[in-house]
């Protein structure tokens, strides 16, 4: 689940980004719409709690993110939110295994060998389970940042702009593979997009539209 009221951001030297207020059960999806620099992105790091709601009020998974500090809000981070920003964050020096693996370290975890076969398997990697993300396409690189996003059964599912690079047949099945692996675990999902092919493909969403934001003076 996520609620939020009366949210709102502001960058140093900018004018505030106001989000018009959420209410998402738990298992529900939610499409952020808006045109590139409405705050999609920005909204995406406050309910991830990488960035610090100074007005308004953000729980996500029954956790009121305003009152969490520092290392508490990496650790319910690490355990409840599986991430899949625009920018995939693959480590390039690791094999794509090690790179599911440091989902278990950054949560302070025993690394679970089966899980990670299971995750792999489930997004039919598992033959590139030995790669490095140099060796991967944008699509195969995709699916591993999804496989390490929901090996630890998060609560919730945020994603920015997943389909934005993919052809249409490549994105269908970055959607279906989301909202399975959504499922799989009765995560709340959130897709940051500016791709009517997002909508038409998950009608039963909610949907959050994000106003253009005036140019700061
Ligand atoms: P979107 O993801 O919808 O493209 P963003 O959330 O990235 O939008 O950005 C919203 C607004 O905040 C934009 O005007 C952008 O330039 C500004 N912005 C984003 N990140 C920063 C930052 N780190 N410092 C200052 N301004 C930023
Ligand atoms: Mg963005």
């Amino acid at each position: 689940m996520i609620r939020t009221r009366t949210l709102s951001y502001c960058y140093p030297k900018a004018s505030p980004l106001v989000f018009a207020d959420v209410d998402l059960p738990q298992g529900a999806a939610l499409l952020l719409h808006g045109n590139s620099g409405s705050g999609k992105s920005t909204w995406l790091a406050l309910a991830a709690g990488l960035l610090w709601a100074r007005v308004g009020e953000i729980s996500v998974a029954d956790q009121d993110l305003t009152a969490l500090k520092g290392a508490a809000r990496d650790a319910w981070r690490a355990r409840n939110l599986g991430f899949l920003p625009q920018k995939l964050h693959l480590s390039a020096a690791l094999t794509v295994e090690d790179n599911l693996g440091l989902a278990y370290f950054a949560a302070g975890l025993a690394r679970d060998e089966v899980a990670i076969a299971h995750a792999l398997d489930a997004l039919g990697v598992t033959d590139l389970a030995q790669r490095r993300p140099s060796q991967l396409s944008g699509g195969q690189a995709q699916r591993v940042a999804l496989a390490r996003a929901v090996l630890l059964k998060p609560r919730v599912i945020l994603a920015d702009e997943p389909t934005a690079s993919l052809d249409d047949e490549a994105a269908q099945l970055a959607l279906q593979l989301l909202q399975s692996s959504a499922r799989s675990c009765d995560a709340t999902l959130v897709i940051a997009t500016h791709d009517a092919r997002v909508q038409a493909a998950m009608p039963q969403a909610l949907t959050l539209r994000l106003l253009p934001q005036a140019v700061a003076a």
